[in-house]
């Protein structure tokens, strides 16, 4: 018998994985379970929409959907609609790849107020992710402040000194890109903890910022490392090629209308004003041994807007042992117990890039394949008869493909979808509402 898998989520994790199944040889079924009618997680929901290029890896994500070795069952949310323990019933294995989505917090006085927002949230918001359509974030203020010194900081910081013909170039919802072109930002401060050598910046990301039609980077030389010894060796050549970057980027005349503030050892400390965001308190540090401690030397940053943009968790599955401090599910090589696997962020937590899922997905169809060769249990269609009895609406990959389409047809000029932010919406659009 065919070894049954049912994959959680839709994103690069879960389509390496099941390619490499297909590609294994081995008879088996795939069925690929996602909450939202739309695949590819955060290709389509988190990489930045001036980034086109790099969502074009969903073309071979497309290609695996299309080849008939797997199914993929959209609006079927694990845990709501079916629980993992029933998946766990039908299916010989069952492999994790839901993700981190949530954001950690910002843990400091004040980070209740209105104006705070996690990057999850707020790059869920410009990117038309149905949970984040209405978070609605107050962009008319002069400043704001990006907590946080990796790619995503550096997404977030860059999307909000765009002007409209930048932004309606892409497939941003077109609220944010209203939203972000009515405001009165002019300064964005980028705050990182320790010293510029602790960064986690891709050079081609960080290049980006001294090519800003509208913004210029600002930076103070001073405040750059010389000395590399607290960066692992392995590490030592590539940080030291984007912290000559940053300081290229203080010898860059100024002059434009908006400015991104490159601030290290800066550490939040306070978010003040009563209801709403009216400052930020940051302390200066410095970093020793690798680790940023405090100076009490402090400054008030006169920003309304503060996103943190400080890491993520995955969501708890219950019947799945969880590791409630680092926000992921504990594993071996991607297998928690025999039978259940995580692969991507909900294996190894939020890092790495698309390609780190590939290696996930590989060494964990291989393990299935090694060690559950061939299947005992009924898979699919025990889950498409739990599914029906209970009334469940799924949506099939033909389906996506209409939607897909329509937002392709609807998109502004000269970008390349317009996306429907609500699932009540995308459910009409293929004939389901
Ligand atoms: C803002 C941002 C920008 C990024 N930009 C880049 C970039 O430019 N280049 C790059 O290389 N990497 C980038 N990354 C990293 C890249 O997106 C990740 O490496 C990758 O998406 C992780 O894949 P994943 O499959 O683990 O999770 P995800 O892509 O998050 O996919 C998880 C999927 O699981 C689904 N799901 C969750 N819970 C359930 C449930 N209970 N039932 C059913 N389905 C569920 C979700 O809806 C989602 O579709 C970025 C990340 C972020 C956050």
């Amino acid at each position: 018998m065919a070894i049954s898998v049912a994959i959680i989520g839709s994103g690069p994790s879960a389509f390496y994985t099941a390619d490499a199944l297909v590609k294994s040889g081995i008879p088996c079924t795939i069925d690929m379970i996602e909450r939202l009618p739309a695949p590819f997680g955060l290709i389509r929901y988190g990489v930045a929409p001036d980034h086109e290029s790099t969502r074009k890896v969903s073309r071979s994500f497309d290609k695996t959907a299309r080849g008939g070795g797997m199914t993929f069952f959209g609006n079927v949310e694990v845990g709501r609609d079916v629980s993992l323990a029933e998946l766990r019933q039908v299916y010989d294995a069952v492999v994790l790849a839901i993700g981190a989505p949530f954001d950690r917090p910002l843990e400091i006085p004040g980070a209740d107020k209105k104006g705070v927002h996690g990057s999850a949230a707020f790059v869920g918001w410009y990117n038309g992710h149905p949970d984040f359509r209405n978070l609605d974030p107050d962009l008319k203020v002069k400043a704001a402040a990006v907590v946080g010194v990796g790619n995503v900081a550096l997404d977030v910081a860059r999307l909000l000194v765009r002007d409209r013909k930048e932004l309606e170039a892409t497939d941003m919802a077109d609220y944010a890109v209203e939203a972000i072109c009515a405001s009165d930002i002019t300064d964005v401060y980028l705050l990182g903890r320790r010293g510029a050598q602790h960064a986690a910046f891709t050079i081609g990301e960080l290049r980006e910022m001294g090519e800003l039609d509208q913004a210029s980077p600002v930076i103070d030389a001073a405040s750059l490392p010389t000395n590399f010894d607290d960066v692992a060796e392995e590490d030592r050549r590539i940080r030291q090629k984007m912290v000559e970057m940053l300081r290229g980027f203080a010898g860059l005349p100024q002059g434009k209308p908006k400015r991104v503030h490159f601030r290290f050892n800066c550490a939040p400390k306070e978010v003040l004003g009563g209801d709403r965001v009216e400052g930020l308190r940051v302390e200066r540090m410095r970093t020793e041994g690798g680790r940023a401690l405090g100076t009490g030397e402090t400054e008030d940053l006169p920003v309304g807007l503060v996103v943190a943009a400080i890491g993520y968790r995955s969501p708890k599955i219950e019947g799945a042992q969880f590791d409630e401090k680092k926000g992921l599910y504990p594993n071996r090589g991607g297998v928690i117990e025999p039978g259940l696997y995580a692969v991507g962020w909900a294996m190894r937590g939020p890092s790495g890039v698309i390609g780190s899922n590939k290696i996930d997905g590989q060494t964990v169809a291989k393990t299935i394949v090694e060690t559950l060769a061939p299947g005992t249990k009924p898979g699919r269609p025990a889950l498409e008869e739990l599914l029906a009895k209970r009334g469940v609406g799924l949506t099939s990959y033909a389906e996506w493909l209409k939607l897909d389409a329509a937002e392709v047809a609807r998109a502004r000029p000269g970008a390349p979808r317009g996306k429907f932010y609500a699932v009540e919406e995308m459910l009409k659009v293929i004939g389901r509402g």
